[in-house]
């Protein structure tokens, strides 16, 4: 195999068949990252680089493989985003709340991959508790979007995103509540897919709001996220929300002709649906001619465009930011300075300990979100906001399931423009409104994936669009397919920014 003189330049499919091969070894697939960590350390999306567990992790990998393993992912680097929980490492969720936390346990997402043999780097920089869409939310800074440094690189799962774009690591994990995948996958230019809710283990992800949150690998092609999706994937009887399906097998189906598809056509058979509702007033010129410009492709590699509707798009906004943070001020109420995260120096009793301990520990939008959570489920409230929240959400389900009766997957935005400038935002509004296209499949608990078809125009024009991809419960597959043979007539995936 033709080796580049830096192996960051690899993919991870591509890293994976040079350690198979021997033409590189773990510890020199390591080393290259851990250098160009170190060399972008300005881009802030490392909260924790883990230099001699990774050296560790690879020497003992490069041992395992000439001893006759040859589990594919067997030292290829990995990193995760800083909500999920680590051994040997701290885990922040990018709070202040949890500086310099050592859990005594791996969340099983990590150890799962650790399982298949992955080393890895470190932690990522990540909106606080994931309640952001910018990664501005982060106590420990902003990350910066390596396609042009004055851009965000979106969020909460920025950092995972900003390292991949920037070949700082060929893979990381990353978490999506309400998009925190799919949309900083579209604004960095690399591929990134949430999957069903339930698929992946939620056992050692730090909770944001549980019913929402999921667990999904980013990388720069649809192959590696099939890759790593494998092996976080399956039923963990220690999560009561996991489903007890079989784990899903996407590799083998990537390259399947589907039905009617023939070589040239191998997306024939399959009905795209394009919400009607997310091509309407409030996106940008140039996402949606970028999105326009995937479709025509998507069509000549035989998909059939459908238009359909999702009534109840703009609802979604209003239901996902009254269930969000009801859940997250449940959730968050673990943390009061007794039992594990920042306690208060300060305090003359009980009560002042719990209330300094999280006003000092808490940003400004988590206790935003605390509040609101609070208001929306307290007595008299919850019928009004919270139930009728619950509700929208349902009707939400329903109008997929609607729209899955005529089509196969829906295609759209994933957000209504490209990465927005740092400090450009102050609003909180203005940031959930971006929210609009990735929330409605997360109340819905449906797949939705992000790939990158292009860029944006004038002052965009070196920030990346991406394409949402949204399937049925446990349509993975599905998705992870047409994403494939897309990347395969394209070259999006394969651009890289400079430096
Ligand atoms: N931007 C959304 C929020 O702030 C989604 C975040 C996420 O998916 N974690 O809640």
């Amino acid at each position: 195999m033709n080796l580049p003189a830096d192996p960051t330049a690899l993919d991870l499919r591509a890293q994976a068949e040079a350690l198979r091969t021997g033409a590189l070894s773990s510890v020199e697939l390591v080393q290259a990252h851990l250098e160009r960590i170190n060399a972008h350390a300005d881009l802030g999306a490392f909260l924790h680089v883990a230099t001699d567990t990774a050296l560790g992790g690879a020497r003992a990998a490069d041992a395992a493989r000439a001893a006759g393993d040859a589990r594919a992912l067997l030292g290829v680097p990995v990193a995760h985003k800083d909500v999920f929980v680590t051994v040997g490492m701290p885990s922040t969720a990018g709070s202040n709340m949890l500086s310099g936390y050592m859990s005594p346990f791996d969340a099983t997402v990590v150890r799962r991959l650790g399982d298949a043999g992955m080393v890895t780097l470190g932690k990522t920089n990540m909106d606080e508790f994931a309640m952001g869409s910018s990664n501005e939310n982060s106590a420990f800074g902003p990350v910066s979007n390596p396609w042009d440094r004055a851009a965000i690189p979106g969020g909460s799962s920025g950092g995972s995103a900003a390292a991949v774009a920037a070949r700082l690591v060929p893979a990381a994990t990353g978490t999506d509540t309400g998009g925190s995948i799919r949309q900083p996958a579209a604004m960095c230019g690399v591929t990134g897919i949430k999957p069903t809710y339930g698929l992946c283990s939620r056992l050692g992800m730090i909770a944001y709001a549980s019913s929402l949150d999921q667990a999904g690998p980013i990388a720069r092609t649809a192959w590696d996220c099939a890759m790593l999706l494998e092996a976080m994937a399956g039923f963990d009887p220690e999560d009561s929300t996991s489903v007890n399906v079989p784990a899903p097998k996407l590799l083998g189906a990537l390259d399947a002709p589907l039905a009617g598809g023939t070589g040239a056509r191998p997306l024939r058979g399959l009905r795209i649906g394009l919400p009607r509702e997310w091509f309407a007033d409030g996106l940008a010129d140039d996402v949606a001619e970028a999105v326009r410009e995937a479709l025509a492709d998507l069509t000549r590699l035989g998909a059939e465009l459908v238009e359909v509707s999702l009534p109840r798009t703009e609802l979604a906004i209003p239901a996902y930011y009254i269930v969000a943070p009801a859940e997250a001020s449940s959730n968050l109420s673990r943390f009061d300075g007794v039992r594990y995260g920042h306690r208060a120096a300060h305090a003359q009793d009980l009560a002042s300990l719990y209330a300094n301990s999280r006003a000092e520990g808490f940003g400004p939008e988590v206790k935003r979100r605390i509040l609101i959570g609070t208001y929306v489920l307290s007595h008299g409230y919850y019928d009004a906001y919270y139930l009728q929240a619950q509700r929208i959400r349902r009707l939400i389900a329903d109008d997929f399931s609607a729209a899955f009766a005529q089509c196969d997957l829906i295609a759209g935005p994933v957000a209504p423009t490209a990465a927005w400038d740092l400090g450009a935002k102050v609003d909180p509004l203005a940031n959930y409104l971006a929210d609009i296209y990735t929330l409605p499949a997360s109340l819905a608990g449906l797949p939705g994936m992000s790939v990158p078809v292009g860029f944006g125009r004038d002052a965009n024009t070196h920030r990346p669009v991406g394409l949402q991809l949204v399937g049925p419960h446990f349509g993975e597959a599905r998705l992870l397919h047409a994403a494939h043979q897309f990347q395969r007539a394209t070259d999006w995936h394969l651009r890289a920014p400079q430096s």
